[in-house]
């Protein structure tokens, strides 16, 4: 059956799959280290989702105002809910500052304080003085178009490199031998060929899988690939039960409004027109962390107070801004607040709502971008010639949840992280040995699976019965029978991809075949994820559990690791098991940062 497809095959030392500001990072880190080095992307490397990255990017610059990287490190800390490994979360706020400046140097245009030096705005959760406040003024922009800024450039600067660009391929499985990773094969869009790369290592950085929710912020190719090729692997995901919402998606059309809107100085008001944020946090207000204030906005919404015909969404004031201000800093959603609410938000507020953001969990790895499962060497076993970086990964630095413009940071310190590794453990050119006879087969089996299905559901029907359910049993607020009903819905859903029905044949920009294996991908996170989350009896950031309302350090201060029997008619069974939280810092510069209430 698979020797009807025609194999074209390549030879690398790395091969990154996804071009967003995380592959783009390693594939330039692995090309300047002398790697020979193919980066594969299913969409042109700047429609990446980063593209769309509005608010910016974070690092203790104290530009704006007193600031230090411990103090970035108290928050973040404290963001995850003491979920995150705090030896990845000092990694990654020491290295921030430089990742910056080699950004600026790359020539990321970062709007400017009047001095010259980069602006830098507040932020939810991010605060001065190891908590105490006030907001620090922590996040670096380039006005609201930061991931656009920061993805063309960091584009133009691996085209320097030596790096083979393979744009428009859909990597469909990895290839294992033994417990490593030997490579991948990836589909052609434009005519369909096969490619079978053999590398010394492979780096998954293909994002989030925010599709997998009815209405999601995220762009329609966020669809989780990486991870569903993980989970077809054997190998497992991590804390997928943390789905971020953040506050302000534009209410019906889920088109992100940046957090940068509030650290600009907007806020929110409910139905009796009451800046209700001073209620839950007198503190931080408007600017506590994105789990907060979510929960905040649904519980206002829930007791009546919302705005709008059905009382189902908040209102998020910027007409008391000068226009000069929000012309030059927040162009970008003055012009969605336009297209998708019809508003002019100089004068009228914006219809929003809590939408599907970002993904906590993922890949799990370590600070160097290695994927590590429980194995022979315990919880944090390297997968030999495995890698994952940004949204796709699990480091943890985000915990149970992330603060905003700690994604930017995380893709670009963990991007470069992953090269530094690559450098140290890979000869360039090694020979490398042939792969086994059966490389191919589990990649073309299902490709070939999935172009036949000749059932009778369509892709489009399965796919928003899964979004439903996603959105209904696994949203800001959960309990133990909304999660229960959730997996029973979800294992149903799962099994009409038995009876799924693609209609067209061709190899040839197949789009209906490529939503399907998207699908495929989606629904295998989807069914961990509502397993994990129904798993965790506690509430501890995004995860809000209405039957345990408090966090639990004494039984789950620690990692969800899941499993799924998918792929080959196994059923879609799930199995769960966990990992430690890191409970130490990396170096001796800062103590280990002890678990407390956190209040905003
Ligand atoms: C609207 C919006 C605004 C945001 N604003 C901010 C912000 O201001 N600050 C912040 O810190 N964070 C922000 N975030 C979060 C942050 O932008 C993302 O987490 C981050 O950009 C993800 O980058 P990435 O490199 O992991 O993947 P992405 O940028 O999502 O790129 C994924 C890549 O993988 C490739 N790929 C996927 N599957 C396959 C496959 N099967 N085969 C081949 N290639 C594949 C794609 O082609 C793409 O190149 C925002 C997110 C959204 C949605």
């Amino acid at each position: 059956m698979t020797e009807a497809y025609k194999i074209i095959d390549h030879i690398y030392d790395t091969v990154v799959v996804g071009a967003g500001g995380s592959g783009l990072r390693a594939t330039m880190g692995s090309a300047e280290a002398g790697l020979k080095t193919a980066c594969i992307t299913k969409v042109f490397p700047t429609r990446s989702h980063t593209v769309a990255a509005q608010g910016g990017i974070a690092a203790s610059l104290g530009n704006n105002s007193p600031d230090h990287w411990q103090w970035h490190m108290y928050d973040t800390v404290k963001g995850s809910d003491w979920l995150g490994d705090q030896d990845a979360i000092e990694y990654m706020v020491r290295e921030a500052p430089n990742a910056v400046y080699e950004l600026e140097h790359a020539g990321v245009p970062f709007s400017r304080n009047q001095d010259g030096t980069i602006y830098q705005r507040p932020f939810g959760g991010h605060m001065q003085n190891m908590g105490e406040g006030p907001p620090v003024q922590r996040t670096a922009a380039a006005a609201d178009r930061t991931g656009h800024a920061m993805l063309h450039a960091l584009y133009q600067q691996s085209l320097k490199y030596d790096a083979d660009f393979f744009v428009e391929y859909f990597a469909l499985d990895l290839i294992m031998e033994d417990g490593a990773c030997r490579g991948v094969i990836a589909m052609c869009l434009e005519d369909g060929s096969i490619h079978r790369f053999r590398s010394q290592a492979v780096v998954l950085a293909t994002g989030g899988y925010g599709r997998s929710y009815f209405t999601a912020t995220s762009a329609h190719t966020c669809t989780g690939d990486g991870g569903g090729m993980v989970l077809r692997a054997g190998l497992p995901l991590q804390d997928m039960e943390f789905v971020q919402f953040h506050p302000t998606g534009i209410y019906g059309a889920g088109v992100l409004i940046t957090e940068g809107a509030r650290g600009e100085g907007g806020y929110l008001t409910n139905s009796e027109g009451e800046r209700f944020m001073e209620r839950y946090a007198p503190s931080a207000k408007d600017l506590a962390s994105r789990d907060v204030v979510s929960r905040s906005m649904a519980l206002e919404i829930r007791e009546g107070r919302g705005v709008g015909p059905h009382k189902d969404h908040i209102f998020l004031h910027l007409d008391h801004i000068d226009p000069a201000v929000l012309h030059e800093r927040l162009p970008g959603i003055t012009e969605s607040g336009k297209v998708f609410a019809g508003v002019d938000l100089t004068r009228q507020p914006l219809p929003v709502v809590p939408t599907v953001h970002y993904n906590m969990g993922g890949i799990p790895c370590n600070y160097h971008g290695e994927v590590v499962t429980l194995g022979k060497d315990g919880p944090d076993t390297v997968v030999p010639g495995l890698f994952a970086v940004g949204e796709a990964a699990c480091v943890s630095v985000h915990g149970a949840n992330r603060l905003g413009s700690n994604s930017l940071i995380d893709l670009v310190v963990f991007g470069r992280a992953t090269g530094h590794r690559l450098k140290e453990i890979i000869t360039p050119g090694a020979a490398q040995q042939p792969l086994p006879k059966d490389s191919a087969d589990l990649a073309l089996g299902r490709l070939d699976h999935f172009r036949n299905a000749n059932g009778g559901s369509p892709t489009a029907e399965i796919r928003l019965e899964m979004q439903r359910a996603m959105s209904a049993h696994a949203a800001v607020f959960r309990t133990d029978e909304l999660m229960a009903e959730g997996k029973e819905k979800l294992t149903k859903t799962y099994q009409r991809m038995n009876d799924i029905h693609v209609t067209d044949r061709s190899l040839i920009w197949n789009t209906d075949l490529i939503e399907t294996l998207e699908l495929d991908n989606l629904i295998s996170q989807a069914t961990v994820t509502m397993h994990s989350a129904f798993n965790r009896k506690e509430s501890r950031g995004a995860h809000a559990h209405e039957d345990f309302p408090n966090r639990d350090d004494a039984n789950w201060m620690k990692h969800t690791i899941s499993w799924f029997d998918g792929w080959g008619g196994k059923g879609g069974g799930v199995r769960l098991d966990y990992r430690p939280v890191h409970e130490y810092t990396l170096s001796d510069d800062v103590e280990y940062i002890k678990p407390k209430a956190r209040v905003y």
